[in-house]
């Protein structure tokens, strides 16, 4: 039996590998993993949810096949692996029932569960990534969506989740203490390892700097001498000059992009406030506020809803429309993401113009600092939309 650490060399390698049947990961076989009763339970709630979603919309049923989930792989966060169709999760999410059902969205949604055997074999013949959603299409938008349909299932199903937890609370008591011993020796661990990693990356980041300044000198020092010699006109001299500014600026935007990693690097491994977060995470799992207090993509989730609000105002001339309007959009564009039809996000191009899907696959999941101006052009011409549809046509 192969080892997950070969798969998954041979993934990041891109070479065709078969979709992977069972593996074994420290000896033991994943599809042997024996999972707490309360985590199957969840799965089991969780899976059927979601494919009562699914037939809501109108699409066939998909089968979840429990062996597709794991949660003995420690991975941070928990994700959905196309290339191989597993879900790895996070280790301590066990009771994490709006964590696993988002990662059932992702593997409901892939092109495994949708097309047969001989679509999917043809795919991988002419080495082209198997879909889920619009993952490979825009990155930031496949998240909110997933977010925001498990959020509304969440919702929709409160009740029957809140009696699920009050039955299977007994499997977890006393695992939250067991767990957090683990994170603490485990955190330790990790953050020595990332102290070495981050120390060489600053050391790298410096000389880079260094090499930005030393070159912006000389290529100062050689344009007066160019000017002292030649007998420029004046408006010539002023592009060259803006021109060489300019450039200066990309340099300087490549070291601040490179310091932000850095920073982003520190804040995920060694950062005390990481420890805060993850502690309050483990917490919050274990007590099931992880499906009432959900915060994890809102931001992408605040884009998305701008966008189905664009949408929506292009179609109505009223309140009342709009309001009916955006859900038919919002269920038009979920079965798209269900049937991996890319083609349904041509909408925002149509309605924000072209380009837009484009900035939308560019959008920058860790700063959203980095996405300001296309946000604000996104807000203006909501607003131009409603105010055209609104007000013209009473
Ligand atoms: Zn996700």
């Amino acid at each position: 039996m192969r080892d997950f650490k070969s798969y998954s060399e041979e993934i990041r390698c891109n070479k065709d590998i078969p979709r992977l049947e069972d593996f074994s990961y420290k000896g033991k076989l994943i599809s042997k993993e024996r999972k707490n009763i309360g985590t199957e339970k969840i799965i089991d709630l969780a899976s059927e949810l979601v494919n009562k979603k699914i037939r809501e919309l109108g699409i066939k049923t998909r089968k979840f096949d429990k062996k597709r989930i794991t949660f003995l792989i420690p991975v941070d966060p928990s994700r959905y692996e196309s290339e191989i169709d597993y879900i790895l999760m996070r280790e301590d999410a066990q009771a994490a029932f709006g964590e696993i059902q988002h990662e059932i969205i992702h593997y409901l949604a892939s092109e495994w569960h949708i097309n047969d055997h001989n679509y999917i074999e043809n795919k991988k013949k002419q080495k082209m990534k198997v879909k889920g959603g619009f993952h490979n299409i825009a990155f930031s938008l496949d998240e909110a969506i997933t977010e925001k349909i498990n959020r509304d299932i969440i919702s929709e199903n409160i009740e029957a989740i809140k009696s699920l937890i009050e039955e299977i609370k007994i499997y977890f008591d006393g695992i939250y203490e067991e767990r957090l011993l683990k994170f603490q020796s485990d955190f330790e661990l990790k953050k020595i390892s990332a102290s070495k990693k981050i120390d060489k990356y600053r050391k790298e980041y410096e000389s880079t700097l260094k090499k930005f300044l030393i070159e912006e000198n000389q290529i100062k020092v050689e344009d007066q001498k160019l000017f002292e010699n030649l007998n420029v006109e004046e408006n010539l001299k002023n592009v060259f000059i803006k021109e060489k500014e300019e450039s200066f600026e990309r340099r300087k935007n490549m070291a601040r992009e490179l310091y932000q990693s850095l920073k982003d690097m520190e804040m995920r491994d060694i950062c005390p406030e990481k420890k805060k977060i993850l502690l309050d995470m483990l917490k919050k799992d274990y007590s099931f506020n992880d499906i009432f207090e959900r915060s994890v993509y809102d931001y992408q989730i605040s884009i998305l809803d701008l966008l189905l609000d664009g949408v929506a105002y292009s179609l109505s001339s009223n309140q009342e429309e709009f309001k009916k309007n955006k859900e038919k959009v919002w269920e038009k564009l979920q079965k798209d993401y269900f049937n991996t039809n890319n083609w349904g996000l041509r909408i925002f191009d149509r309605v924000f113009g072209k380009g837009t899907l484009r900035e939308l696959q560019k959008l920058s999941i860790l700063d959203p600092k980095h996405n300001i101006d296309f946000i604000k052009t996104i807000e203006e011409t909501v607003k131009k939309i409603k105010e055209k549809n609104l007000s013209s046509k009473k």
